[in-house]
């Protein structure tokens, strides 16, 4: 039977934005829900070496620091709640969320931080092939290809991690980007290019993926510089051209921008809807880093906890 469950914090996000408000939510009394979704922990769950989150010398595990994320929040006194949510109502406080499950989530504040989700190409062969050599994720699928040649598509951060990691089981790496520089920071870009296993494909875009029942055979490209047209055998792609924020939840609900992220008030996690905030990747196509997503999700915890006591102290007037 479905059942609603009632709360002054109520936060659809479990990745860094969404546990941060939750810890800052939980020690200032508001006995935060958190609904986890489809992705428990957030993007960092797919990642292997984390180098960048402060408060580590050595590297850590991007799935550890989630775990300990989530330990520190229930701690505190977050509950944690494993569903999705498929509807939201943001008449007013309190707001409803509905869940995958048919449980309702009422929250006097709400906290979105849905953060984002990958992209793919959109390309022929693109979405029959997902799952038959096609992925997106080189940490979740990467052992498959063991000692045999993968492809990665992108030049950003994200893709040059992939082509590192990946070189973990493949014998043979090749990144393909559709420019002659890399997006990705300098010191990744060194590990890149010092790797044997690896080697780039410059001005280069997928034209289709290629393959049949049996799965991915290669990569048809397209050079865009001169429009030739060539093909790379491979036994594996992954597509690392960067996320899209998780907002279809808010779509006409919501302000979002041109490309879909929450819009906020500047310098504030504050949406346009007073009680509902936006933190992490769903508001930021900026930095969209850990730490900064952290940093968000204090910040909105904090700004909720102003609005209720400003709310409360209005009502007992
Ligand atoms: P996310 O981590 O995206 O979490 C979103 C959460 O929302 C998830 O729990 C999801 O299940 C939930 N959700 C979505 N929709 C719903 C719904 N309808 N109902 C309920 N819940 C929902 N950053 C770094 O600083 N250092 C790194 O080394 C680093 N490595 C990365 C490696 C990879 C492969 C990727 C993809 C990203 C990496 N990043 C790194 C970026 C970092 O992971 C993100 O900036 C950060 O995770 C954003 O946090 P977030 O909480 O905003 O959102
Ligand atoms: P990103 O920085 O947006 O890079 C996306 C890459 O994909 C770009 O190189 C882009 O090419 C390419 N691309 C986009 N659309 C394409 C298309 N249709 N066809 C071909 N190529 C396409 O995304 P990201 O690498 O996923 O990183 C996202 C955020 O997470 C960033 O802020 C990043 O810093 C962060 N992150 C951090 C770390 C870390 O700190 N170690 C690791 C991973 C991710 P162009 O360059 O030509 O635009």
């Amino acid at each position: 039977m479905a059942t609603t469950h009632k709360t002054r914090m109520l936060i659809i996000g479990s990745g860094p934005a969404g546990l941060t408000a939750a810890i800052y939510g939980a020690r200032a009394g508001m006995q935060p829900i958190v609904v986890q979704g489809l992705q428990p922990g957030g993007q960092l769950t797919i990642t292997t070496d984390v180098e960048n989150y402060p408060g580590f010398r050595d590297v850590i595990q991007g799935p550890w620091l989630m775990q300990e994320m989530q330990a520190q929040a229930e701690h505190v006194g977050t509950r944690m709640l494993w569903d999705t949510i498929t509807d939201i109502d943001l008449d007013g406080s309190p707001f409803r969320a509905t869940g995958d499950s048919g449980d309702v989530y009422e929250g006097d504040v709400l906290v979105i931080a849905t953060g984002a989700q990958a992209r793919w190409l959109g390309v022929p062969g693109e979405q029959e092939l997902s799952g038959k050599g096609v992925s997106a994720c080189a940490t979740c699928d990467g052992f498959f290809y063991r000692g045999k040649k993968v492809v990665v598509i992108g030049g950003g951060n994200t893709a040059v991690e992939e082509a590192l990691y990946l070189t973990n089981h493949a014998s043979e790496v090749v990144l393909i980007h559709r420019r002659d520089t890399l997006r990705s920071e300098k010191i990744l870009q060194d590990r890149l290019f010092a790797h044997p296993k690896i080697s780039v494909l410059w001005n280069k875009a997928v034209d289709r993926f290629v393959g049949g029942d049996k799965g991915l055979t290669g990569v048809a490209l397209i050079d865009t510089v001169t429009g030739e047209q060539s093909e790379v055998s491979t036994d594996g792609a992954f597509v690392a051209i960067g996320h899209a924020p998780s907002t279809e939840l808010f779509r006409g609900k919501l302000e979002l921008d041109a490309a879909g992220y929450v819009v906020v008030e500047p310098g504030t996690p504050k949406t346009g809807i007073p009680g509902v905030f936006a933190c992490g990747d769903v508001m930021d196509h900026t930095y969209r880093q850990a730490v900064t997503a952290a940093g968000t999700g204090c910040m909105a915890a904090l700004d909720a906890e102003r609005f209720l006591a400003h709310r409360d102290f209005a009502a007992g007037q």
